[in-house]
């Protein structure tokens, strides 16, 4: 078996809605909306769903993103099932051009749903990386000159709430209003975004797994990366990274590095530090 080198272990991307776990409100409502998506993309309907807005708060690293990259991959890919909507095993065309990987900031080739009709934008745009307005105006009008009328576009601004410096909320809040895309941000800290945006959008909250949830997906990833794990250093994990998901990956990221060792007590009590939100 080959495993999985560290790096993809920290960016773990689920493959079926199972390996989302906690998030329960999420996954329901992202389900309806691949539901709904794939059904009127078929229909070619004019009365699509092209505009809605969500914000998703949570913690950092409690797999707001992933979630978000699954659902994009869960509209186009061409296998999808239809009674568990979940994606084929990747390997038909779209899903094989698998999208987000972090060294592309953003812009994504377009993409088709299986009638070929229906073209999909999906766009990242990474806040921390965005220190200006006129940054900000700039990504956007990039994401309107790509986009074809009839198609979906679905835009996803990460850690929102570092746009309030410079009031580039308003600018977004404008955009919102203008432009019929499929929005969602993501924030940890949503208390720092003005009222008036907080109350344009759909808010949906992350929620932590729980720990006999937890526990057999950690035993997984170890499993999938080829890692030893002794059976305490997971309820250890569990408990350390206060359950969540992205911060205990990192325990097994550390434990990657030598696969024999692999996840023990000894490490996750004493190597690996962990700096949580306060
Ligand atoms: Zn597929």
């Amino acid at each position: 078996m080959t495993g999985r080198s560290p790096r993809s272990l920290q960016n773990y991307e689920p493959s079926i809605w199972e390996q989302i776990i906690g998030n329960r409100k999420v996954k329901r409502y992202f389900q309806k909306l691949v539901r709904r998506i794939r059904r009127e993309a078929d229909a070619g309907s004019s009365r699509a769903l092209r505009h809605a807005c969500f914000l998703l708060t949570g913690e950092s690293r409690s797999g707001k993103t992933a979630a978000v990259k699954f659902l994009v991959r869960c509209i186009k890919c061409h296998r999808l099932d239809p009674v568990t909507l979940n994606p084929c095993d990747g390997t038909c065309a779209n899903c094989r051009d698998r999208v987000g990987s972090e060294e592309q900031h953003g812009l994504f080739e377009s993409v088709k749903t299986p009638d070929g009709q229906t073209e999909i934008h999906f766009h990242i745009i990474d806040c921390t990386k965005i220190s200006t307005p006129a940054e900000l105006i700039e990504k956007l009008r990039a994401i309107g000159h790509k986009v074809n009328t009839s198609g979906y576009v679905v835009v996803y601004l990460d850690e929102a709430h570092r746009l309030v410096a410079r009031h580039m909320d308003e600018i977004l809040l404008k955009e919102v209003e203008d432009h019929h895309y499929l929005w969602f941000f993501s924030t940890a800290k949503p208390e720092g975004l003005e009222d008036m945006f907080q109350n344009r959008l759909i808010k949906l909250a992350t929620e932590l797994p729980a720990d006999d949830e937890m526990a057999p997906w950690l035993i997984d990833r170890c499993n999938e990366a080829g890692i030893d794990w002794e059976p305490e250093a997971i309820l250890r994990v569990i408990d350390k990274s206060n359950r969540v998901v992205g911060i205990a990956l990192q325990a097994l990221t550390l434990a990657a590095l030598d696969p024999d060792e692999g996840l023990t007590l000894d490490l996750v009590e004493n190597d690996w530090v962990v700096k949580l939100d306060s």
